[in-house]
């Protein structure tokens, strides 16, 4: 098959961008290839589906900011319905860590980040299983656990239900005429020649090496441009050819509850309009919640980073004793009410970490552009990404975001980075 552009991996960034390489040049042939049955199937689907403009750096916020802004006008103002809820975040704290992330918050209300802040009892009266206060408790005390001294919430935050963006992205892509091709792996990329001759073992050292397509499970794919577009395994596909992704994939589980004892957690009213309970963090205990309306279900992401090594796994197991032995403990002394609540699912994904900044990357060379690295991050910014890897394609120095805002396609490159580490 030959195609003008071959984007591998159909996740939200391999979505997104083919979407937007089509939209823009509504004349070339773009081909998404994905080794699964479906859109959105590897880390998109073990993802939170959580969105939050609670970013220090300028540049992160840029982007999703402009996504929040592309995946709420999805929601509201097109006949796609991405199961978008408007529930907010919310940061409930102890005296030290809120200590550490006051100048960060102040620095985000200066950028314009909605941000509110409750006091412990405000929280107790609209979160009544929660404790703030652990008098008296000694395990508590000997685990270190702060008392809860300000809950922060972030407005323009909430959740998305990623299997329906995944399949919005794949319906806007089909929609421009773009042609997706499942069950079709990618297995190496072609390395060609600039100039070619012809000879034996091109590219040599003396020729400009050009990514030229690639070798799949389905027969060759040539391409002027290949996006790499794989997740955490796009490491695969790029250092074979010494293109360094800049991103290690590192494994998160995920565990769900739907238990009668939650209801009342779930339906935290007073929050936002819709009654439901923010998409929660509780650092303290490692953990972070989101409330599922549409099943009636609580999810709880396990958090923990030290201590868990990296390493890319094909198909990635979720470990129940990360919750059970784990962060169970400290869960139920901030909210006893999962006390013998055993989860009714769970499943582990990987993140595409970027260790040194956070801050995803779009980076090239002759034939090949590459997107990830979105350290946790990449459901809330895919629809900035994918508009930068198409201005990265058509040579542009800055990309459009949704609402017009720019950003310098350059500054999350590698090459040119130009980017405020992220510090929350
Ligand atoms: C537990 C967990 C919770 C998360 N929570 C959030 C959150 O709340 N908010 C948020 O914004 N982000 C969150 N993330 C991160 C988010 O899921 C990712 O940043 C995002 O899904 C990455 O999208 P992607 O397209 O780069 O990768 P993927 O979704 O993994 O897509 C890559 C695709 O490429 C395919 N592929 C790989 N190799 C090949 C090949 N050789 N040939 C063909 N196809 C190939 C894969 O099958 C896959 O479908 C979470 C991640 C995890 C694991």
């Amino acid at each position: 098959m030959n195609c003008d552009v071959l984007v591998i991996g159909a996740g939200v960034m391999g979505l997104s961008s083919a979407y937007h390489l089509k939209r823009l040049n509504p004349g070339k042939r773009v081909v998404l290839i994905e080794r699964l049955g479906g859109p959105g199937q590897g880390s998109t689907a073990k993802s939170g589906g959580g969105f939050r403009n609670l970013l220090t750096s300028g540049t992160n916020r840029l982007l999703s900011e402009a996504t929040i802004d592309w995946l709420n006008h999805l929601q509201w103002e097109t006949e796609h319905d991405i199961g978008l809820h408007n529930t907010s975040y919310l940061y409930l704290l102890g005296e030290s860590q809120h200590n550490r992330q006051k100048p960060l918050f102040k620095e985000m209300g200066e950028a314009g980040v909605e941000l509110k802040t409750y006091s412990p009892e405000e929280l107790k009266g609209l979160i009544p299983d929660l404790v703030t206060d652990f008098t008296g408790d000694e395990d508590a005390e000997m685990m270190g656990l702060e008392p809860i001294e300000v809950g922060v919430q972030g407005i323009r935050c909430g959740t998305v239900n990623t299997d329906a963006l995944a399949r919005c992205w794949e319906a806007l892509f089909l929609g421009l005429g773009g042609v997706v091709q499942y069950n079709t792996s990618a297995d190496r990329l072609i390395l060609g020649a600039e100039r070619e001759l012809g000879l034996p073992g091109e590219p040599f050292v003396w020729q400009g090496p050009v990514v030229k397509g690639a070798e799949t499970s389905r027969g060759e794919i040539t391409a002027e441009t290949t996006v790499v577009a794989a997740g955490v395994w796009s490491e695969t596909l790029l250092d074979p050819i010494g293109f360094d992704s800049m991103t290690r994939p590192k494994k998160r589980c995920m565990f769900v509850f739907n238990d009668p004892r939650l209801e009342r957690l779930l339906h935290a009213k007073g929050f936002n309009d819709e009654g439901i309970l923010p998409f929660t963090q509780l650092p303290d205990a490692g953990v972070y919640i989101k409330a599922d309306v549409s099943e009636g279900s609580i999810w709880v992401g396990v958090t923990e980073d030290l201590g868990r090594g990296y390493g890319l796994e094909d198909d990635p197991q979720p470990e129940l004793e990360t919750y059970t032995d784990n962060a169970y403990h400290a869960l139920v002394k901030y909210l006893p009410c999962f006390e013998g609540v055993r989860p009714v699912n769970m499943w582990a994904g990987q993140r595409a970490v970027n260790r040194f900044d956070k801050i995803p990357v779009v980076e090239g060379m002759p034939g090949l552009i590459y997107v990830g690295g979105a350290t946790g991050n990449g459901i809330m910014k895919c629809d900035s990404l994918g508009r930068i890897v198409a201005a990265h394609y058509a040579g542009e120095e800055e990309a459009e975001l949704y609402g017009g805002r720019r950003v310098r396609v350059s500054d999350i490159s590698v090459k040119d980075r130009r980017v405020e580490k992220e510090r929350f």
